[in-house]
């Protein structure tokens, strides 16, 4: 059964047939989804499906563009979510994005050092998205010796995937993975050990080929798994078998 570890069915672009989407999952293949949290409504919403549907687990975190008016409290409210429901196995997503000109770097940064501080109390693991930060988001992370995370929607290189495995990290990938030009992603798939990649879609975004451009669901993410088989050498099944395992053990859920 595949596990797609990073997943946004909170979002506006499910509101129409989000119960149909989910409900028709199982018979995609499709045995788990971890739903993440990107602020603080959001990471409410994914504790509210966790709830709701058996197969589900949520993360709740404040992604990097959304940290800009973060309080205390809010630190406080996501360590009562994340200690309150069972369901609740990583906090994320977090990291840097420099894509945009705000929120300033220093304030990314407080509130990635926040939230990595949080996750280290309540011995978590974390979700990281890092989006051009240079390298910043990383040494962050190797200061404060995070070695439970993942690198979810990895576009680095292979040196810095190698990095990574290193420092203890789970790298996954999404239909990036696929499109044609994704030779950069290809290499860094090919340099991972194969008990650390984890798959994703990151849905409703990065549908995969052949339905690049479409919304995307945890559906397609048998085409990630497709195409990582063929970069490792492996059949399909395995490759899902192998994928499923490392998120179950990385998200440390019970069969
Ligand atoms: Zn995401």
């Amino acid at each position: 059964m595949l596990f797609d570890t990073h997943a946004h069915y909170d979002d506006a672009r499910f509101d129409e047939d989000r119960e149909q989407v989910i409900a028709s999952l199982a018979d995609c293949g499709v045995g788990y989804v971890m739903n993440i949290g990107a602020d603080m409504e959001t990471s409410r919403r994914a504790v509210d499906l966790a709830d709701r549907y058996d197969f589900f687990y949520a993360s709740v975190g404040v992604h990097p563009s959304d940290v800009e008016n973060l309080t205390q409290q809010d630190m406080e409210t996501l360590k009562r979510m994340a200690m309150e429901n069972p369901k609740v196995r990583a906090i994320g997503e977090i990291g840097l994005d420099y894509h945009y000109d705000t929120p300033e770097p220093e304030v990314q940064k407080k509130w990635l050092i926040r939230q990595l501080q949080l996750a280290q109390e309540l011995d978590m693991p974390v979700v990281i998205h890092d989006r051009e930060s240079k390298g910043q988001c990383i040494e962050i992370l190797r200061q404060m010796k995070i070695s439970k995370g993942v690198m979810h929607c990895f576009s680095g290189s292979a040196q810095t995937a190698k990095e990574l495995v290193k420092m203890g990290f789970m790298i996954s990938f999404t239909g990036v993975l696929t499109f044609k030009n994704a030779r950069k992603a290809v290499e860094a798939c090919a340099a991972v050990p194969i008990d650390r990649l984890m798959i994703e879609t990151d849905c409703p975004y990065m549908a995969p080929e052949p339905h690049r451009g479409e919304r995307n669901y945890s559906g397609y993410v048998k085409y990630v798994a497709q195409k990582m088989a063929e970069i490792k050498g492996v059949s399909y099944e395995e490759m899902v078998r192998i994928t499923t395992e490392n998120a179950l053990r990385f998200y440390r859920i019970e069969k």
